[in-house]
């Protein structure tokens, strides 16, 4: 037998929970071939992997990662973040945002839309297909698994008013997710605490999660509150679950706040209470007390009703500031305020492309140092950068991020978001950091491992992905376990992660003895 690549001599972890076993692994046409005794074979390539883990290609629940694939040479850094960390295939489209599919005659709006998460350049396109011929003419990294977006449904078709979808324009939004999961979409996401996600009654989301039930897809949901109404939102998206049928998968879960820490016990509860009355919900979350989000999101909803240009009218408005200033000290009834939980020294700049030397700050210190109130320095940033200002917002507690980690239905999504400028460090480190958290105990790390491989490749649909078997697509990494950790920081939020030594997708060395390679072997996944 001649194999195109052997992994020999390795400590093979399977990704089912089973502990490491001694074997060497042969690949073929970008299959696993061989797991087993290859000391009769002969192979074009051969990788001495002794004393090393070898485990299935992580798939990341949760990334922005979309058109990833555009961004110019000189942000190689950012597009190899995840690949580096031994991610083979990413879920991408998620809390509402995904570039397809956008009817041309809404188009520009749309990309106006996206440019905060996505760009700039953002693009979008009619179809999944149309998406994916433009992606792969530039080369893929890794593979992508799209989510079909709920904030992009509607403001490709309802705007960004604030105000309920027609009975046609839910029909149209019912249509044009129902073509693109026939199409091969893994799923629906939502975003309802963006607009205009958020303007979307629990009918509406309900109506769409039965197109997706129909499918037998999964709706992955950043839920309407991740602060003090918490509970309320849980109980919304359970009750979307249990009227339609649909497998439902909680985003980043979190309880955001000094004063709601502690309340994840209480939340995992209610999970698992859920699946005792057989609703079929999972969850993902990034392993930081920290996470991060678009500036204008976190003010008051009524402010950015009606698109970016409205929002900057209105942030030029001192009778608006001193409103918002208002609503973020008192809170609004169902509204998350972030910030009147967390304070904004809480609030750092991430990225804010025409101020570079912003980030790294909190909104406090900046407003300070300018002699201005916080709410004036954040609208006259608003102003300055169009609104494509990305903040991290130190929210939550460890104890909580552990705590939803150790769920048995829990898995990694790293919430990445590939813009420049210094994103938050999850993009580069979130499974490193979770392998290296574990270092030292083999059955923990047998279980994490688990969900960052065969569970959420199951969840998704991902079909011969997220195990080391005969059969399987030779997506693999190949990891050292004493050395295995994050070193990607809020400071240096792109340095790779230690100890990932080999990464392949579909049996093609992505990452080889620690360095990139130019392959790009990714795919756009379609279910079947
Ligand atoms: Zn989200």
């Amino acid at each position: 037998m001649n194999l195109d690549l052997a992994l020999l001599n390795g400590s093979v972890i399977d990704g089912t929970g089973s502990a490491p076993v001694r074997a060497d692994i042969g690949v073929i046409g970008g299959r696993i071939a061989v797991v087993g005794d290859l000391s009769s074979a002969s192979a074009t390539q051969t990788l001495d992997v002794a004393e090393l883990m070898v485990a299935p290609g992580f798939v990341d629940t949760h990334t922005h990662s979309d058109l990833a694939a555009f961004l110019a040479p000189d942000h190689d850094d950012i597009r190899l973040a995840n690949v580096r960390q031994g991610v083979t295939t990413e879920v991408s489209g998620n809390c509402g945002f995904s570039p397809f599919p956008v009817n041309p005659a809404a188009a520009d709006a749309v990309t106006q839309y996206l440019t905060g998460i996505f760009g700039p350049p953002a693009r979008v396109f009619a179809t999944l297909d149309e998406m994916e011929r433009a992606v792969l003419e530039v080369g893929l990294v890794n593979n992508l698994a799209p989510l079909v977006g709920h904030n992009t449904l509607r403001a490709a078709v309802v705007g960004s008013d604030d105000r309920h979808a027609t009975e046609a324009e839910l029909k149209e939004m019912a249509d044009l997710l129902d073509k693109a999961l026939a199409s091969g979409a893994v799923g629906m996401s939502t975003g309802l605490a963006y607009t205009p996600g958020n303007y979307a009654p629990p009918d509406e989301v309900t109506h769409l999660a039965s197109v997706v039930a129909s499918h037998g897809r999964v709706y992955a949901t950043h839920m309407r509150n991740e602060t003090d109404e918490v509970l309320e939102a849980i109980e919304e998206a359970l009750s979307v679950a249990s009227g339609t049928g649909v497998r439902l998968h909680l985003s980043h879960l979190k309880a955001g706040g000094e004063r709601n820490w502690g309340r994840m016990p209480a939340m995992l509860g209610m999970l698992d209470d859920a699946r005792g009355r057989g609703i079929d919900v999972t969850a993902d979350l990034y392993p930081y007390p920290a996470g991060s989000t678009l500036l204008h999101t976190l003010l008051p909803t009524w402010i950015n009703a009606g698109g970016i240009d409205a929002l900057l009218g209105r942030l030029k408005d001192k009778e608006s500031r001193r409103l918002v200033a208002r609503q973020v000290h008192e809170g609004i009834p169902g509204w998350q305020n972030f910030v009147g939980a967390i304070g904004w020294e809480n609030v750092v700049v991430a990225g804010a492309p025409s101020h570079p030397s912003y980030e790294g700050q909190s909104i406090a210190a900046l407003a300070a140092a300018a002699g201005a109130s916080d709410i004036d320095f954040v609208s006259e940033l608003l102003i300055a950068e169009r609104a494509t200002v990305m903040v991290i917002i130190r929210a939550m507690s460890e104890d909580d991020v552990g705590c939803a980690l150790s769920w048995d239905h829990a898995m990694v999504g790293s919430d990445g978001v590939p813009v420049p400028g210094k994103p938050h460090p999850r993009i580069a480190g979130s499974f490193a950091r979770v392998l290296g958290s574990h270092r030292g105990d083999e059955g923990a790390l047998v279980e994490v491992i688990r969900k960052m491989t065969s569970l959420p490749a199951d969840r998704f649909g991902l079909v011969d992905r997220g195990r080391i078997e005969e059969g399987a697509i030779a997506d693999i990494v190949v990891f050292d376990a004493h050395q295995v950790t994050d070193r990607s920081t809020y400071d240096k939020p792109l340095l790779a992660p230690a100890g990932i030594k080999h990464v392949l997708v579909a049996g093609l060395g992505m990452i080889l003895d620690g360095e990139a390679t130019d392959a790009t072997p990714g795919r756009v996944l379609h279910m079947a």
